[in-house]
């Protein structure tokens, strides 16, 4: 069976496969748009090519984060919602330190994460 999904974007007819679609709700895509969620990914507009684009910059942003923090800790958890409110615009940037790191968080003018990590190395003696 097929049905009809529109693009959210351009508004684009595309033919989906009903099996898709129900493979799309298992994945976490919202019941009931999953049609016009699933023609907007297949859709060659620009609006849509440029949110598939902040979706794997956002999804490289969480490989990255996972590959640098802990989930024991907290850290990962914490890194994750900076990213994410961040690369939403909420807030302009955020700054985590941990340990001797400090990771700042931001957006560049072209709407590209940016993390800056600075390795700050401090003795004080005391006697
Ligand atoms: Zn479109």
């Amino acid at each position: 069976m097929m049905r009809k999904g529109a693009c959210l974007y351009c508004g684009q007819i595309r033919m989906i496969e009903e099996d898709d679609m129900l493979r799309a709700v298992m994945e976490g895509v919202e019941a009931g748009k999953e049609a016009d969620i699933l023609a907007t990914r297949q859709c060659d507009c620009e609006d849509a090519a440029r949110e598939r684009e902040r979706k794997e910059r956002r999804e490289a942003a969480g490989e990255w984060a996972r590959s640098t923090f802990s989930e024991q800790d907290g850290s990962l958890q914490m890194i994750q919602s900076a990213i994410q409110t961040t690369f939403e615009g909420a807030i302009d940037s955020v700054t985590v330190k941990i340990n001797k790191y400090t990771h700042k968080i931001d957006t560049d003018s072209d709407g590209m994460i940016r993390i800056k990590t600075t390795y700050k190395e401090s003795k004080t003696e005391t006697f």
